[in-house]
């Protein structure tokens, strides 16, 4: 009885590896083609000053306009993008998209905010991502403070001394530097120091249930106060309830990120908001 669950449990895995397989082999198919016929957009969340409601910047987060199966969201692929190294292509097509985006803003005359892109460790480990970047910022023409780049601590500390070496570069051309998902690794503190890192982004995690969860505040409580200490932006993701705007503000966090504020947006929507006097978000 043992031995035909076991092989049971054998042929079930073996069908599920293949499906997986497959799965991976047609997304990562799916992205190739995505690449050559334009099918990524990005949509852009609002970032507020959590003391004025004004929007301090945009985060672009990217979606895949699948024909036939609609908009996907970037937990569906960029795991597999990362996988296959698609992400590298990828990631340089949201870069310049993201750049270009912000040009067209200002030429607009809209009120112009940073715009903040996420990048994967293996863009940022790409022996030319420097170079890339560097050319990006002269092909559109953008202010490199109007860009900010957010890196995850796993990313950051994988290799800290070459990071840090690529962080510095970076800094020298202008282009603003946060910490994604902020409490979720392992960041050594004495690194975090070094880093020139201007932001540091609380994980959504701890700030969900900030108003019931005392360890949770706790910990937000203390990034704030050492964002503070080490002269570092805090802003706050995944920001939902007034609850959570409240405590956040008590604990004078800079700025937050969220549902609450708003959802991301298409291009013109956002544009609609920059339009705003003060570009302000909360009332
Ligand atoms: P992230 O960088 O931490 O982005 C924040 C995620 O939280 C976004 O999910 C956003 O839509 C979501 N979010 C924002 N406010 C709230 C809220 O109040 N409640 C909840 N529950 N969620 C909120 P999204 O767009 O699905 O992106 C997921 C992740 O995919 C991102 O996490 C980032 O790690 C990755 N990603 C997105 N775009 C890119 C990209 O262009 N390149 C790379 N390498 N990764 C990307
Ligand atoms: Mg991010
Ligand atoms: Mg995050
Ligand atoms: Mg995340």
């Amino acid at each position: 009885h043992a031995k035909a669950s076991g092989r049971n449990n054998y042929q079930f895995f073996k069908a599920n590896m293949h499906a997986e397989a497959g799965h991976r082999m047609f997304v990562e198919n799916g992205l190739r083609r995505a690449l050559k016929r334009g099918e990524f957009v990005l949509h852009y969340q609002p970032k507020v000053d959590i003391a004025s409601g004004a929007m301090t910047g945009a985060e672009a987060l990217l979606r895949w306009h699948e024909p036939t199966l609609g908009l996907i969201g970037p937990a569906q692929f960029i795991p597999i993008a990362e996988q296959c190294g698609l992400i590298v292509p990828i990631g340089r097509w949201v870069l310049r998209q993201a750049c270009e985006q912000v040009m067209s803003w200002q030429r607009a005359g809209l009120a112009v905010v940073p715009v903040s892109v996420n990048i994967s460790a293996l863009e940022f480990r790409h022996p030319l991502f420097i170079d890339e970047v560097s050319k990006i910022l002269t092909e559109t023409g953008i202010d490199p403070s109007h860009l900010e780049l957010e890196l995850t601590e796993s990313v950051l500390m994988h290799d800290a001394e070459s990071s840090a070496t690529a962080l510095e570069a970076l800094k020298r051309m202008g282009i603003q530097l946060a910490i994604d998902d902020f409490g979720t690794g392992y960041s050594s503190l004495s690194y975090l120091r070094r880093f020139p890192i201007n932001t540091l982004k609380i994980d959504q995690s701890f700030v969900r249930d900030i108003e019931t969860d005392v360890d949770n505040a706790t910990i937000v409580g203390a990034v704030i106060g050492m964002g503070r200490n080490l002269k570092q932006r805090v802003i706050a993701e995944g920001v939902e309830t007034a609850l959570q705007l409240s405590f956040l503000r008590r604990e004078h966090c800079d700025e937050g990120q969220g549902f609450l504020f708003s959802y991301p947006l298409l291009p013109d929507a956002l544009a609609r908001l920059l339009k705003m006097p003060h570009a302000a978000v909360v009332a």
